[in-house]
């Protein structure tokens, strides 16, 4: 009997798991993650902002995976693809025939001085929220230290983390403020963006309305401002501080760790996929979500990771895996984005949707197409009843 591997219980996993699950084979399928529960990272912001809890973007593995699949929680610490083994910390090491590796993503420091030890980063419930504690443990102190610093927030980079979290905290100071009784005009929220430009990925108009939005609930963009170093209480460009005791880094992620300690051909611990998902010398093995990098075939130049793209990569990853097994030839993945989503909070946002022509919307029209998505997306990788109790 074959014994299939799927590492990591995010997006790709997590839909991997249920197509193989469901495709009737005679195989051992086993999902290793390194948490009891799945989280919806495009979440993520929410819960470092504090607008939503753990509980509603977290949902138990076990308790969605069919019961033909062995749950293994421990961590993947190496993947030896010669001898087909993964080395896990605490339990014994597991041998696959197929390998599906959906390990996911981390945040990429780029090397600037300070961001490791002095940036907040989101990307994971751990670190949300740590961000969300270490945010209030400085609005609450601000009573009794009057360090206006207490109340100043740095976002490093304006891609789409930053801009969402961005929002959420907007939405929620008022609220903050009355809690812990401190000035609504003595807050600072600056954004800091190396690049000319906020969300260049949307049409001009569109960015601009995003960023007039956030600037009208107080949030100060500094575009064309590189960061040189991140100190305990402030992000330096050049001699220009800004300071601030909660440093949030989202200036962009990698891939996991594990791909650059395990010797892949790899960069920023993604690997090129050939156009079945598996890689270059290696048939068994599939990478897929933010481990992978996916040309597309219309310009060859790497497609954004997303979780969109990670779940119609599990699609055609399972599909693969079963092919092989069956002795028949693999399919090539093709993508079609539906379209890109931007919340500005939980009121509002920005999006360019390609469903029955395309459409730009903006305010509330947008953040109802982000909940949509988000909705369909757990359905995809659980049940109805999961989607319906993460409301
Ligand atoms: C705040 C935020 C908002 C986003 N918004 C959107 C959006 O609106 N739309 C969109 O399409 N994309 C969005 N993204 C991007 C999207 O979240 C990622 O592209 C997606 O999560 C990638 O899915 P994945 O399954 O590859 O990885 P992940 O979601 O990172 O899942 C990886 C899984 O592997 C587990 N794992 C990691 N290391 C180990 C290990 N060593 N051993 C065992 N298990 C391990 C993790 O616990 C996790 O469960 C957003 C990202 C962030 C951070």
């Amino acid at each position: 009997m074959k014994k299939i591997v799927v590492l990591g219980g995010g997006y790709a996993g997590m839909r991997a798991i249920k197509k193989l699950a469901h495709a009737k084979l005679d195989a051992e399928i086993v999902l290793v993650n390194k948490n009891p529960y799945h989280y919806e990272s495009t979440q993520l912001h929410q819960l470092a902002a504090g607008t939503r809890e753990v509980s509603d973007i977290t949902f138990d593995v076990r308790q969605v995976v069919p019961k033909n699949v062995k749950v293994i929680i421990d961590e993947v610490t190496h993947i030896d693809q010669k001898a087909n083994r993964v080395d896990l910390k605490n339990g014994g090491p597991i041998n696959y025939d197929y390998l599906v590796n959906c390990l996911g993503f981390e945040s990429e420091t780029f090397g600037i001085k300070g961001a490791e030890e002095n940036g907040l980063s989101i990307v994971d419930v751990n670190t949300a929220e740590a961000a969300r504690d270490h945010l209030e443990a400085a609005f609450k102190r601000y009573r009794t230290s009057h360090d206006e610093n207490d109340l100043h927030v740095v976002v490093c980079g304006a891609g789409f983390t930053s801009i969402e979290y961005l929002g959420e905290l907007a939405f929620r100071l008022p609220r903050l403020a009355k809690e812990y009784g401190f000035p609504m005009d003595k807050v600072r929220l600056d954004c800091i963006e190396a690049a000319p430009r906020i969300l260049p990925m949307f049409d001009q108009k569109l960015s601009n309305w995003g960023v007039r939005y956030l600037e009208k609930r107080g949030v100060v963009f500094h575009t064309n401002t590189p960061i040189t170093e991140v100190t305990p209480n402030a992000v330096m460009s050049n001699d220009t501080a800004y300071t601030a005791n909660t440093i949030i880094w989202t200036t962009g992620v990698k891939g996991s760790h594990i791909i650059g300690d395990s010797d892949y051909d790899q960069k920023r611990n993604r690997v090129v996929v050939k156009d079945d998902l598996s890689i270059e010398g290696h048939p068994e093995e599939f990478l897929i979500g933010d481990v992978s990098a996916v040309p597309n075939p219309n310009n060859g130049r790497l497609y954004p990771t997303t979780a969109q793209i990670s779940i119609a990569q599990a699609d055609t990853a399972a599909a693969n895996v079963v092919a092989s097994i069956n002795g028949q030839p693999t399919r090539k993945f093709v993508f079609k984005p539906l379209g890109t989503v931007c919340s500005l909070g939980p009121n509002a946002g920005i999006a360019m949707v390609e469903v029955f022509g395309h459409w730009k919307l903006k305010g509330v029209l947008a953040a109802i197409a982000k909940v949509f998505i988000a909705d369909e997306a757990v359905l995809k990788l659980a049940n109805l009843k999961t989607m319906l109790e993460s409301k």
